[in-house]
């Protein structure tokens, strides 16, 4: 080389590495892709604007969804906290996974996910809420809240079985705690897959302080089904969740008398003076009104949808940290995304709040998800889907096989129409307690729903969901529907057949099908 060429080589030399040499090493991608779930607690599609909420805005959860996909129909195959989660992890219906209730431990040295990544050389890590009992298992890391966690400075058991407690807000700590170990403590050499579990926005709803005043002067529109009388649907006769009973406690759950809530004691002076500067001027004139009737009754429902609402404000602005956070390490092309939460929830309809029925309020799961290399931004699917196909997608998308035993299928890339879901099947198992909702199975398709409680007295229910979406008119009965109800049955007892659940194949034969 000349002097003249060694010299301009030295200096495209010397370019190409400062170019380059800002990114750090562990944020150069590896060859697969990342997983990310967040996993919030009873998150309602209402409560999310990109679902068409009316009454929140929730612009960084909208954000996976305009660069990535909405899934309009996710579902979930037992509407409740425990058993939710022990479908994510195995990808297998309740009666197959053993935890068809939040009563008992789950097994959690059952394969799962977690396994089949470890084994691929995923890096795995649970941080948050994870409500299973059992110790988590196949985790690389794990920190994890006791039970349904706390709200204010929560505590965390960790991987040495020590427990700690860590200041600030429950939404911000596990937030945090995240991504510290996306930053810190991962192995960068190694794809990884974390999921973040919210306990937000689960019972009783205590907003951080800084979201409390967020919805100073709203009025928040009942539901048109709030005083719904439930005729002809007799297990929605014999709950107990209805916001206008004393079940929904104007103490513990409503905040009346912040004083002699057990929370008030782990707060610090700076938390504990903001919830009274908040509570206690509203506390006090609501005392002094002596409402009763349906005055009440609304009382009762702005302060829950108040309390309910500023929980999820603090949970999207969270998510937007960890959509930040990848932005900023080029870590966005190379991740999936997902938001998604264990169930939907009441927010007064039919009067309720809680989940558990197959109605579509608890039955619907959020789901918004950006990968870019499977999805093109701003897509909308109203395909149907159930929650065991979250654990077949994150081993498809890891280029792991997925076991045969799994129950449900991968949602990435789309299915074509053709090979789409045609319905979905569910059932629900715990009952009296809590909230006295019978056990009940049943299938959904497209167009229809049809349901069988048992347990307490048998019934079917019938919903035409095209011209009766608010499900108020069991059309059971009605012998037009005569038709579709027989075919609903066998394509329901195929469902049962399929997936393995006797119990629910014998019950259906007993009542002839
Ligand atoms: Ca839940």
């Amino acid at each position: 080389m000349t002097r003249i060429t060694k010299l301009v080589f030295g200096i495209v030399t010397l370019i190409s590495l400062a170019a380059f040499s800002w990114i750090p090493v562990k944020d150069v991608a590896p060859s697969r892709p990342n997983i990310i779930i967040i996993f919030s607690d009873d998150h309602a599609l209402k409560a999310i604007s990109a679902y068409g909420s009316p009454y929140v805005k929730t612009p960084n959860i909208d954000r996976i969804g305009r660069e990535g996909a909405v899934f309009e129909n996710m579902f979930c195959t037992n509407s409740i906290c425990a058993p939710s989660r022990a479908t994510l992890l195995t990808g297998k219906y309740s009666h197959i996974n053993g935890h068809r209730d939040n009563q008992g431990t789950f097994d959690a040295s059952q394969a799962m996910f977690p396994k089949y990544l470890q084994q691929a050389g995923y890096q795995t890590a649970w941080i948050g809420k994870w409500h299973l009992k059992a110790t988590p298992q196949y985790f690389d890391f794990w920190e994890v809240v006791p039970g349904q966690g706390l709200y204010y400075n929560p505590n965390f058991i960790q991987m040495d079985g020590k427990t700690v407690r860590k200041e600030g807000y429950a939404t911000n700590v596990i937030t945090d705690d995240a991504l510290n170990w996306l930053e810190s403590s991962r192995d960068t050499s190694k794809p990884f897959c974390l999921v973040i579990g919210h306990k937000a926005p689960h019972r009783e709803w205590q907003p951080d302080t800084t979201d409390l005043h967020a919805f100073d002067g709203k009025t928040f529109p009942m539901p048109a089904t709030f005083y719904d009388t439930y005729e002809g649907r007799k297990a929605a006769q014999h709950q107990d969740m209805q916001i206008a009973t004393p079940t929904m406690r104007l103490g513990l759950d409503l905040k009346v008398d912040i004083d002699t809530m057990p929370i008030i004691k782990r707060m610090n002076p700076a938390q504990l003076k903001a919830w009274k500067a908040y509570y206690d001027p509203l506390n006090k004139a609501f005392k002094e009104q002596k409402l009763t009737g349906k005055a009440l009754d609304n009382w009762k429902f702005q302060r829950y949808m108040h309390d309910y609402l500023a929980c999820i404000l603090s949970v999207d602005r969270n998510v937007g940290r960890v959509l930040d956070y990848l932005d900023k390490h080029g870590m966005k092309e190379n991740t999936l995304i997902m938001y998604s939460s264990d169930q939907g929830f009441y927010l007064g309809e039919h009067g309720w709040f809680d989940k558990r029925f197959m109605y579509e309020e608890s039955l619907h799961m959020p789901l918004l998800v950006r990968y870019p290399p499977k999805l093109k931004p701003g897509t909308r699917t109203k395909q149907l889907f159930v929650n065991t196909d979250f654990a077949p997608t994150i081993l498809q998308t890891a280029g792991v096989p997925i076991p045969a035993d799994m129950q449900g299928k991968s949602f990435l890339p789309l299915p074509k129409p053709a090979e789409s879901r045609k319905a979905v099947y569910y059932h629900y198992y715990e009952y009296p307690y809590d909230h006295r909702v019978m056990a009940h199975f049943g299938i959904r398709t497209e167009r229809y729903k049809l349901i069988y409680f048992y347990g307490n007295g048998e019934s079917w229910e019938f919903f035409d969901l095209k011209t009766d979406p608010d499900e108020m008119k069991n059309e059971y009965a009605n012998p037009k529907n005569g038709a579709v109800i027989s075919q609903l049955k066998r394509d329901l007892k195929k469902l049962t057949q399929e997936y393995k659940d006797t119990e629910a194949t014998e019950m259906l034969a007993k009542e002839g099908v």
